[in-house]
């Protein structure tokens, strides 16, 4: 066995440096941050490879005493708080004193600085947390950190790091919240020597809405101002028309600072809810303020989440200042729900929401009772009890669904759809002008036609843009998009694929890309909202599917626009549509798992008409 030893202080602050520092976005953060709690009006952020061999931050803060500088590097050292009681009144961002050590010891760091009671500044360099140089030289009031080249000395760490576009974007994601969250400060952020955002420091919130997200978002706020106990909320929320299928857009600031919390995140939603389609998320830049002994603050300084001291008042107050905004405006137009749903509606609402618009049913619900009013299918006893129990009691029940599906196999026994079978179909018509109606071996099978329509496209799509066998159009003009830091990366990095795929997409200046062509499929329905729906999605969850999942999510939204709008088909093209699904391998699931066929057997109608017993 190996002695005992204590650490030395340079070891300690490596490790340390692992909890703080994770990549190059988190030494911007830990020093943007820095800037704004030295009062700072004006700072410019330069990375050059992702940050991972360059970063500057230059701020016109008050800078560091020459005699403080080699303490502000060590460990524990802050000029913010003085004792652990200090910690429930901090209203700064950093206060832990970890931030320069930690990236001290693992980067080359360089350090230039002047107080205003100063005619000179000082430069002054570290490597691997030691110190190099010192000397006195001229520089303006304020401060400038460089770190270059992170994680130089601890090759493991390094080798975590992704590639420098996707560090980059990291980081570019984190300044857009920094700006954000502090209008009154003017940020400025270079990547590779190209301007790639600025903020004027004005105050103005919507101002910098519209530098990061563009006109179309911008276009869409409401302002929202509330003030109850001990949390104060201001900010802007998004229509319901600019829901996007992510979390990404639900911005929230606690204190000034950028945060996660699924306590607020499900304060915001709840009160979208009656307002939006299921798995669609409202645009939101909320700053709250909140009393810091509702916080517990000691919770660590890189982790994005934050705990509450009384999380359902907060929840509360949240949802109920959004729910207020939202339900002012007359966002929804009315609809008309079946008598049934309305005591259904009206039973488990609570009663102060009685004077709300009408609530459009989720889709998948309104689907649900359509397909399965009570009883309507005896052949499936069970699931027809689960559907109805699952509606009124649990709107959001996913149970039923799933039974549903496991039942609907069954039921295809009967091969009606082998083509052998194909001519013994007896089309009957069409109901509701949606569902197909043919009769086969004393079944009546019911046909989704939007359903099977896209089951139908989206074989074909996702056949041909595997065998590349795309051909693209020209869209003139071309769609112009704003884009996310996050999405720029992604267009960046899949470049090939989307090429492929048959879009070309070109910067248009600052955020702006114009898309040029498209693939043939997408062309009659290409617009800006499904490019966006798009890009959401992949941003998602991209990094679990790579280009395969690009091509099924082009494959996937092109067919859904496709049949969107209810069309009335001929007989003729029905029969079509009909001999097609039955060429698939799984024709009796949409691409979004929805049935495309279900069914009923002439014994079950009898049953219901006590023709039989
Ligand atoms: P913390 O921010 O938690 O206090 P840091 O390690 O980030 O700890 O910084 C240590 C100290 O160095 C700060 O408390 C502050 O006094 C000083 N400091 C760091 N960056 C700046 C800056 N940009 N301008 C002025 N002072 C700074
Ligand atoms: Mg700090």
């Amino acid at each position: 066995m190996s002695k005992i030893q204590v650490l030395d202080q340079n070891t300690i602050n490596k490790i340390a440096a692992g909890e703080v520092i994770e990549r190059p976005s988190s030494v911007v953060k830990e020093l943007l941050e820095n800037a704004i709690d030295a009062g700072a009006t004006a700072i410019t952020v330069e990375i050059r490879e992702g940050g991972i061999s360059f970063i500057r931050v230059t701020d016109n803060g008050g800078g560091i005493a020459p005699e403080e500088i080699p303490l502000a590097f060590l460990r524990h050292s802050t000029s913010k708080i003085r004792s652990a009681e200090d910690l429930f009144l901090v209203s700064s961002l950093g206060f832990r004193g970890e931030a320069l050590s930690s990236i001290a010891a693992v980067s080359q760091v360089e350090l230039i600085t002047r107080i205003p009671e100063r005619l000179t500044g000082i430069r002054y360099q570290m490597e691997g947390g030691q110190e190099k140089s010192r000397e006195e030289i001229g520089a303006p009031e304020g401060t400038t950190l460089i770190v270059r080249n992170l994680f130089y000395n601890t090759p493991v760490r390094r080798k975590f790091l992704k590639t420098p576009v996707t560090e980059g974007s990291h980081v570019g994601e984190l300044v857009e919240k920094l700006a954000l969250s502090h209008p009154e400060v003017s940020i400025r952020f270079i990547q590779n020597n190209q301007n790639k955002l600025y903020t004027s420091g004005n105050h103005n919130l919507k101002d910098i809405i519209y530098t990061i997200y563009g006109r179309e978002i911008t276009a869409n706020l409401l302002a929202v101002k509330a003030c109850q106990e001990a949390v104060s909320i201001t900010g802007y929320i998004g229509k319901p028309v600019i829901a996007r299928n992510n979390r990404n857009f639900e911005n929230y600031f606690i204190n000034g600072r950028y945060i996660k919390s699924s306590i607020l995140s499900h304060a915001i939603e709840e009160a979208y809810k009656p307002f939006m389609m299921q798995h669609k998320y409202p645009f939101t830049m909320l700053q709250l303020q909140i009393e810091p002994e509702l916080l517990d603050v000691n919770v660590h300084p890189t982790k994005m989440e934050l705990r509450f001291q009384n999380g359902e008042l907060v929840f509360q107050i949240l949802r109920d200042a959004i729910a207020g905004v939202l339900m002012h405006k007359e966002l929804i137009p009315e609809v008309e729900l079946g008598e049934k749903q309305r005591e259904i509606r009206d039973a488990t609402l609570p009663e102060k929401t009685e004077k709300k618009p009408s609530l459009p049913e989720p889709f998948e619900q309104r689907r649900m009772a359509q397909l399965f009013p009570e009883n309507a299918i005896p052949s499936q006893p069970e699931a027809v009890a689960e559907t109805s129990a699952g509606y009124s009691a649990s709107p959001q029940n996913k149970a039923p669904t799933q039974q549903i599906k496991q039942k609907q196999l069954d039921l295809f026994e009967e091969p009606l759809l082998a083509p052998a079978s194909r001519n013994r179909h007896q089309l009957i018509g069409q109901l509701f002008d949606t569902y197909w109606l043919v009769e086969f071996n004393d079944q009546l099978y019911i046909i989704d036609q939007h359903a099977a329509h896209e089951k139908v496209l989206y074989e074909k799509t996702m056949a041909s843009l595997k065998e590349r066998q795309q051909t693209s159009q020209i869209v003139d003009p071309p769609i112009i998009l704003t884009l996310s830091s996050k999405e720029e990366a992604l267009i960046r990095q899949y470049r090939q694929v989307f090429q492929e795929l048959g879009f070309e997409i070109e910067p248009f200046g600052g955020r702006e890309y114009a898309v040029r062509t498209v693939p043939d499929n997408l062309f009659s329905i290409a617009q800006k909202e499904l490019l966006t729906e798009l890009l959401d999605t992949l941003s998602e969850d991209l990094a679990a599917g790579g280009s395969d999942l690009i091509r099924e999510r082009v494959a996937m939204i092109s067919c859904k626009a496709a049949v969107k709008g209810n069309h009335s088909m001929t007989a003729a093209e029905a029969r079509q549509l009909v001999d097609q699904l039955l060429l698939l391998e799984n024709p009796y699931a949409c691409p979004h798992g929805r049935p495309t066929i279900i069914s009923m057997s002439k014994y079950e109608l009898e049953k219901k008409f006590k023709r039989i017993l």
